[in-house]
């Protein structure tokens, strides 16, 4: 799989589906309390930018976790669909979502400080705090 490549998905039903063509094919984790308690676990997801596209729109649910993001999810098999900044539409995507896993680098996780004790990728990848990720994106909470 090369940078620029289209990459195609679907949820559990198949009811919806996505595509993409993000910038680089890595995969990020966010270990924050609202990615888990969403997914049971860590966040895993593929930045797909702001041109990640849907169809089944009729299909999707969306919920406002915060003030300046939202996650989209299946109503027919609840499958997780993206998390998406409102401000730029930047658009995170499971991983899983994708019909290939192949030629993915995991590459970076998030809120690493919120994550619990009782696991550790053994992935070397580079690592930011909440605090970190926060003053990146300019937000003070
Ligand atoms: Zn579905
Ligand atoms: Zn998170």
């Amino acid at each position: 799989m090369s940078d620029g490549k289209q990459i195609n998905g679907t949820c559990l039903c198949g009811a919806v589906s996505v595509t993409a063509t993000p910038e680089k094919h890595e995969v990020g984790a966010c270990h924050c309390n609202m990615c888990r308690k969403w997914g049971g676990g860590p966040f895993m997801e593929i930045d797909c930018g702001s041109g990640a596209s849907f169809t089944g729109e009729d299909n999707i649910s969306l919920f406002s976790s915060s003030d300046w993001a939202e996650r989209g999810f299946c109503k027919s098999c609840g499958t997780h669909l993206f998390y998406r900044l409102k401000e730029t539409g930047q658009t995170m995507v499971p991983v899983g979502l994708f019909e290939s896993q192949d030629g993915l680098n995991f590459t970076g996780q998030v809120f690493i400080d919120e994550k619990p004790e009782f696991y550790a990728f053994a992935n070397k990848t580079e690592d930011f705090t909440g605090a970190e990720i926060f003053a990146m994106f300019g937000k003070s909470e």
